[in-house]
């Protein structure tokens, strides 16, 4: 055990010059670590038996060859054999769903078993568990995509909280289609079908400082491609105009690029419907555009309503316990009260293909320079808080990605999607105290990432089981 570490003393008091021992009590020394640096390659991406030192909220050393003289006072992490990445951002969530089979009655509507304002409620009552478990999961920052107006006060809650990660948020979707099933006075999705219209609402939502507006580009056969086009662009128009980013779902080629010409900076979903083209590549390239695929979330609705969704061991450590709890009701509920839908699905139980276009996309994308960021898409019905990062990660390590990207795409790209760039995303002098001490090697396989040790967010430590065990 390393209980004592040699550093200069000027090196630990860079801004005041000199030294006062009681200072110690906030500098955190983690000792004999590999770092990993996502931003580079090959060589340059690990740095063996390196010292990182943290004091106040910010990394003020980080690197080899480094020797401090620390007497009393710091908190030591025995690093050797771990390795140390930026805190992960998943930067597609939703705080008003669960994960569950009640969370999204519009999808299927299960009112008769648990009514919908009941299962809102217990996501708003369980916020601060649920900001645990991403911190548990690795997690130290999440954009949450879109939802009711309530999710800025969720923002605030989180910024106030002593165990939440960082977060930026985007109101309510502006779309092109109704969802009465979810309106309960403060809609998560709005439909909007003027210029005016869109103008009025988003400058409701810049009014609570979003960090995002969202539209849900529902493009059906038959509609107007055009003329919603036109509405898309006067919600990207207004959003720049009041310095927000513009954020699309669009998950079919051609609304997809109608989506980047109307201005998207952020396309919250791959391309799923065909292969992508050098016309949307020159789009995106313009647009310097975030790309999320969300690969997992378009099984995790079949798994879970064809009563198919098994937990991963992930899931078993690092769920909440109420939702995993959840997800086998289906074997509870009996066959006459299953919505039709659900039960035509239990009846030919039929496990969901990967969704391998988009995961070809992927690779295209990524090969051709355009900025991914790892997005779970988590609440949605079978796509859990937390470890579901795990699922997403693996499918994109199957799509060709390597450990490395991928690991990019959640910290490096991650931090530009929650609007840190520069201040999260890197185990450099200066940054934000954000990282996530592994027991394994995250560039052999991205599954290492769920070997999580201790996740450090803004200078506090946590241990993923003390997390897991307040919230039980
Ligand atoms: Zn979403």
């Amino acid at each position: 055990m390393l209980s004592r570490v040699l550093v200069p003393l000027a090196c630990l008091l860079p801004v005041s010059g000199h030294t006062n021992p009681a200072n110690l009590e906030n500098v955190i020394v983690i000792n004999g670590a590999t770092i990993v640096h996502p931003s580079q390659n090959g060589a340059a991406a690990v740095e063996p038996n390196a010292t990182i030192l943290i004091q106040g909220d910010r990394i003020q050393i980080a690197g080899t060859g480094i020797t401090l003289e620390l007497t009393q006072g710091a908190t030591i992490i025995d690093g050797r054999g771990k390795w140390v990445v930026p805190g992960l951002v998943d930067a597609h969530v939703h705080f008003f769903q669960s994960g569950n089979l009640y969370t999204r009655p519009d999808a299927a509507d299960f009112n008769a078993i648990m009514p919908y304002a009941q299962e809102v409620a217990r996501n708003k009552a369980r916020l601060d568990a649920t900001f645990k478990l991403w911190l548990a999961n690795g997690v130290t920052g999440v954009v949450d995509i879109g939802g009711p107006f309530w999710n800025f006060d969720v923002r605030d809650r989180a910024a106030a909280s002593a165990a939440a990660p960082r977060m930026a948020v985007a109101g309510p979707l502006i779309s092109m289609v109704d969802r009465p099933q979810l309106d309960l006075g403060d809609p998560p999705i709005i439909r909007i079908d003027s210029a005016e219209a869109v103008r009025a609402l988003i400058a409701r939502e810049v009014e609570r400082n979003t960090d995002y507006i969202k539209v849900w580009f529902v493009h059906r056969p038959g509609d107007d491609l055009a003329a919603q086009e036109a509405i898309v662009k006067a919600a990207g128009d207004a959003a720049h105009a009041a310095g927000k980013r513009f954020a699309v779902h669009a998950t079919e080629l051609a609304v997809a690029k109608a989506a980047l010409r109307a201005g998207a900076d952020y396309l919250v979903h791959s391309v799923f419907d065909q292969p992508v083209d050098d016309e949307f590549i020159a789009l995106a390239k313009k647009n310097h555009v975030l790309y999320c695929p969300t690969l997992f979330v378009v099984q995790g609705y079949p798994l879970a309503l064809s009563n198919q969704w098994r937990a991963t061991p992930e899931e078993l450590k690092r769920a909440d316990p109420q939702i995993l709890a959840a997800m086998d009701d289906l074997n509870e509920i009996s066959a006459d009260k299953r919505p039709e839908r659900i039960a035509k699905m239990m009846a030919v139980p039929k496990m969901p293909d990967p969704p391998r276009v988009a995961m070809e996309n992927l690779k295209k994308l990524s090969d051709a320079g355009i900025t991914i960021v790892m997005g779970t898409d988590a609440g949605n019905i079978g796509t859990l808080h937390g470890p579901s990062i795990y699922r997403e990660m693996r499918l994109m390590q199957e799509s060709g990605l390597t450990p490395l990207e991928v690991l990019r795409s959640a910290t490096t790209n991650g931090a530009k999607a929650l609007g840190l760039e520069g201040k999260v995303g890197a185990i450099t002098p200066g940054m934000l105290a954000d990282l996530v001490i592994l027991d394994a090697d995250p560039l052999a396989d991205t599954a290492n990432l769920a070997r999580v040790f201790r996740t450090i967010k803004g200078a506090v430590v946590y241990d993923p089981e003390k997390l897991m065990e307040s919230i039980r």
